[in-house]
C-alpha cells in the first residue's frame, strides 16, 4: 500500500467520511481545502485583531493595517515581485483580469486592435476581453492546441502582430492540465509590442512562480486555489503597467483628496483598491503562502509522482478518453476524461457514492470543449494532500460506475 500524503493531517476537513468512505477530494482545480494554519489565521484575526484598515489610530486599527500590509509583503515574496506595491488585492483571478481589462486595456484599445488568447482559456480569461473588445471594435484571436494537448506555439506566433495589445494565457489549463511555456510566449508577445497577462489560477499551488523570470506584465491568482480563503486573490503588475492603469472603482481608501468636482488618486496600490478590503482574507492568503513556501519543492515532487501514477491508472481504464498531454513533464495534475456512452454527471454521482469528489461539466471552458468536439468531461484534479491510494480508488470507481450505468 503506498504511503498517504504527508500533508493530509494538516487539513481538518479530510478527516470526514463521505458515504462511509474516507473523503478522496479530487476537485482541487475548482477549489482547494484549507490547512489548520489558514483556518487559525482567520479565527485569530477575528478573535484578536479585527478593525478597519488605514483609517484609525487605535491599537486594533493599527494591528489590522499592519497585518493587511504584511500580507502584501508576503505575497510579493511568494511571487518574487520587486515590491509589495506591485500587489493589488482583488476578490480573485476573475476580478484581477477584469481589472486589467477595464483599467489598463480599455483606455488604450483602438478599433481594429487585437487581443490574443488561447483556445484553452477559462471563461474568466475570455469574457472580460470580449466586453472591452466589443465596446472598442477590437478583435479576439485564438491560438490553437496541438493534437497532443499542448499549445501550438507556431499558431500562437502567427496570431501576433503590431495590432496585438494584450496576450492573455493560462499558465496551467484547468481542463487539460497543460503547462504552457509562459516565458517563451511572453518573449514572443513582447517582441510584437504586446503586454502579457498570465492567469496563474491553476499553477500557483503547484509550480514555483517567479514573476521576474516569467516576465509577465500582469499576473492574476485566486487564494482559494492555493489553500487560502475564498473571496481574496491578487493582481501583480509591473510598476510601469500599474502606473498606467486608471482606477475602475472609486470610493474610500483610493484617494489622496476629494473636492466637489475632482479627486486625486492615492499612490499604488491603494489607488486600485477602493472600499474596505477583505482584510481577514488577505491575512489568510498570506498564511496559505507561508504554509506553501517551505514545502513547495517537496510538493512538486510529490505531485509529479502522483501525476505519473494518475496517467498510468487512467490510461489503463478500458476505453477511457483522456484529454491533454500524456507526457507528465508537460502537464500538471488536472485530468479531464470521458467514458464513452456515459454522461460525466452520472459517473460523478456514482463516484461520490465511493467518497470520490470529482467535477463534471464544461469547467468554464466552452471554447475548448468546442475544439475537442465535446460538451463536458469528468475532471479529477490533484493537490498536495492527495495520494496514490486515492487514484487507485478512482480507477476502481470508474470501473464500478461503468458496470452500474451500463446495466
Ligand atoms: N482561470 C482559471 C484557469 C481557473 O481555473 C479559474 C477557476 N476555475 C479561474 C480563472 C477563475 O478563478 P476565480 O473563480 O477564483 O476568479
Amino acid at each position: 500500500m503506498p504511503d498517504p500524503s504527508p500533508y493530509r493531517g494538516d487539513f481538518p476537513i479530510l478527516a470526514r467520511r463521505i458515504q462511509g468512505y474516507p473523503l478522496a477530494y479530487l476537485d482541487n482545480a475548482a477549489t482547494t481545502q484549507k490547512p489548520r494554519a489558514v483556518i487559525d489565521a482567520l479565527t485569530n484575526f477575528y478573535e484578536r485583531h479585527n478593525a478597519n484598515v488605514h483609517r484609525g489610530v487605535h491599537t486594533l486599527a493599527e494591528e489590522a493595517s499592519a497585518l493587511y500590509e504584511q500580507a502584501r509583503v508576503t505575497m510579493a515574496r511568494f511571487l518574487g515581485a520587486d515590491s509589495p506595491r506591485q500587489i493589488v488585492f482583488t476578490r480573485g483571478t476573475t476580478d484581477a483580469i477584469n481589472l486589467v481589462a477595464a483599467g489598463w486595456l480599455r483606455p488604450r484599445l483602438q478599433p481594429g486592435d487585437e487581443i490574443v488568447v488561447t483556445r484553452m482559456e477559462h471563461h474568466s480569461n475570455i469574457v472580460p476581453w470580449q466586453l472591452v473588445a466589443r465596446e472598442r471594435g477590437a478583435l479576439l484571436r485564438y491560438a490553437g492546441i496541438a493534437a497532443d494537448g499542448t499549445l501550438d506555439l507556431e499558431d500562437f506566433a502567427s496570431h501576433l502582430s503590431r495590432r496585438t495589445r494584450i496576450v492573455a494565457l493560462s499558465h496551467v489549463s484547468n481542463v487539460l492540465g497543460t503547462i504552457n511555456p509562459a516565458r517563451e510566449m511572453a518573449d514572443l508577445a513582447h517582441a510584437a509590442g504586446a503586454q502579457v497577462v498570465l492567469d496563474a489560477a491553476q499553477s500557483v499551488a503547484h509550480l514555483p512562480i517567479d514573476v521576474r523570470r516569467l516576465d509577465c506584465d500582469f499576473l492574476a491568482l485566486s487564494g482559494h486555489k492555493m489553500y487560502g480563503p475564498t473571496g481574496i486573490g491578487l493582481l501583480y503588475g509591473k510598476t510601469e503597467r500599474l502606473e498606467e492603469m486608471l482606477p475602475v472603482q472609486g470610493g474610500g481608501g483610493m484617494i489622496e483628496w476629494v473636492e466637489e468636482q475632482e479627486s486625486a488618486w492615492a499612490p499604488l496600490p491603494s489607488r486600485l483598491e477602493a472600499g474596505t478590503p477583505n482584510i481577514a482574507g488577505a491575512h489568510g492568503l498570506a498564511a496559505a503562502a507561508d504554509y506553501l513556501m517551505p514545502r513547495l519543492e517537496r510538493v512538486r515532487q510529490w505531485e509529479a509522482d502522483l501525476t505519473a501514477h494518475a496517467l498510468e491508472r487512467l490510461t489503463s481504464v478500458p476505453a477511457l478518453e483522456l484529454y491533454g498531454p500524456r507526457d507528465p513533464v508537460r502537464r500538471a495534475g488536472v485530468f479531464s476524461f470521458n467514458l464513452p456512452g456515459l454522461h460525466p454527471h452520472d459517473v460523478a454521482e456514482v463516484l461520490d457514492g465511493y467518497g470520490l469528489a470529482l467535477r463534471a461539466g464544461h469547467h468554464c471552458c466552452q471554447v475548448l470543449m468546442r475544439s475537442l468536439g465535446i460538451t463536458a468531461t469528468l475532471r479529477a484534479s490533484l493537490a498536495l494532500y492527495c495520494d496514490h491510494g486515492e487514484l487507485d480508488r478512482l480507477a476502481e470507481g470508474l470501473s464500478a460506475a461503468r458496470k452500474a450505468l451500463s446495466a
